[in-house]
């Protein structure tokens, strides 16, 4: 039996991650880090079903003797570095701190894995945000970068070091360039999530109007659950590499809230309202991928159309609300 070892395993991609790992009969373990909320954090690997299937071990990204004695106990095969401050806005509130979890933190596991089980090979969650202002109009893995926010640079400084750890030691260390990929358990912040929660809120009466900020932007757009494919697939080819991990496709946020507005027999432009405040401070415009070596060397494609995981998005976020209400709980957000 194969142990993998997930950081932000109590994230969306974490719980896909693991789902998709228990059926193919790993062992699974999880770091997670020490929270007075523990049965909050992990709601959606119970949404999954696999919270009672898998091993939860106490580490933090910034505390390197943490996963130096995870990587030691654990004794993985396959170590998927997915633990991040994962929020672009965020980031330009807490440029350090991002920096320090979401660089810094990287680095630290790879120095873990280096030390303590060199053999594990080794998965790094890079982003597609690290293109920013674009250089090319389609982003491939040849692409230069020009990242555009704290967080951005941070993962670029992670991806290198990933690309570093492997020229340099020998690791097998790989690291996936995804766009973004959403689900019924992405984070309320991001826009798609926000989007489908708010227009199941308008549906129910909860709410009548949704502040967004910029509506121009576009995204590549896919599943997360087909993206954790990607991920596994990286870790079984004979070397490591770094892959583009994308649709093909491109959609504007005003586009998406069409999409999901109508998913309910709604029409966006009487609720959604713009907002100066949820503008940022730089904006990655335009985010266009071509997965093309994914395909041809991984045999990878993304399988879910932008329309259908609207609709699963726009269908849980009703049942929640719906649930939430028939139990007598206020409509909190998540
Ligand atoms: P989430 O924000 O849902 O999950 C992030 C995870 O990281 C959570 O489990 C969180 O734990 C954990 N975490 C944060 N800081 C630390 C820390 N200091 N030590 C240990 N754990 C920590 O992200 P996603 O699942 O969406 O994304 C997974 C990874 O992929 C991230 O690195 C993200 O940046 C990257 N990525 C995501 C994309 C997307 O579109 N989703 C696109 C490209 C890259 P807690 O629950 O305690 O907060
Ligand atoms: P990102 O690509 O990782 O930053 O993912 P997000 O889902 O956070 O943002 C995607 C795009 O949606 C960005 O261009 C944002 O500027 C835009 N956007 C517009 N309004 C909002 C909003 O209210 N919240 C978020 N998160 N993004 C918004």
């Amino acid at each position: 039996m194969r142990t993998a070892l997930i950081t932000g395993i109590t994230g969306q991609d974490g719980a896909y991650l693991a789902a998709l790992l228990l059926e193919k009969e790993y062992r699974v373990v999880g770091m997670a880090r020490r929270s007075a909320s523990a049965d909050m954090v992990s709601a959606r690997l119970r949404w999954l079903g696999v919270l009672d299937r898998i091993e939860l071990v106490d580490g933090d990204l910034l505390d390197l003797s943490s996963l130096i004695r995870i990587v030691q106990q654990v004794e993985p095969d396959e170590v998927y570095n997915l633990a991040a401050q994962s929020f672009v806005a965020a980031s330009w509130q807490q440029p350090l701190l991002t920096g320090q979890a979401t660089g810094i933190g990287a680095a630290n596991m790879l120095e873990a894995v280096r030390l303590a089980r060199p053999q594990a090979r080794f998965y790094q969650a890079s982003s597609s945000e690290m293109y920013g202002l674009i250089q090319e109009r389609v982003q491939t893995e040849r692409t230069p970068f020009y990242p555009r926010s704290p967080y951005a640079v941070a993962k670029l400084y992670a991806h290198w070091m990933t690309v570093n750890y492997r020229e340099s030691f020998g690791l097998h260390a790989s690291s996936g360039i995804l766009f973004n990929h959403e689900s019924p358990l992405r984070g309320i912040e991001f826009v798609t999530r926000k989007v489908t929660d708010g227009v199941a809120r308008i549906k129910l009466g909860l709410a009548n109007q949704l502040p967004l900020g910029n509506l121009d932007a576009t995204r590549d757009w896919g599943h997360a659950r087909d993206y954790v494919q990607a991920m596994w697939l990286m870790l079984q080819q004979d070397a490591a590499d770094d892959y583009v991990v994308a649709t093909g496709r491109t959609t504007s946020i005003r586009e998406l809230c069409r999409l999901a507005f109508s998913q309910a027999g709604l029409d966006y432009e009487e609720h959604v309202v713009t907002r100066s405040d949820l503008i940022r401070p730089a904006e990655v415009d335009v985010l266009l991928g071509d997965a093309g070596k994914a395909r041809t060397v991984l045999g990878w494609q993304a399988e879910t159309s932008l329309e259908d995981m609207i609709a699963e998005m726009v269908e849980a976020d009703l049942r929640r609300h719906r649930e939430r209400a028939g139990a007598g709980r206020p409509p909190a957000a998540g």
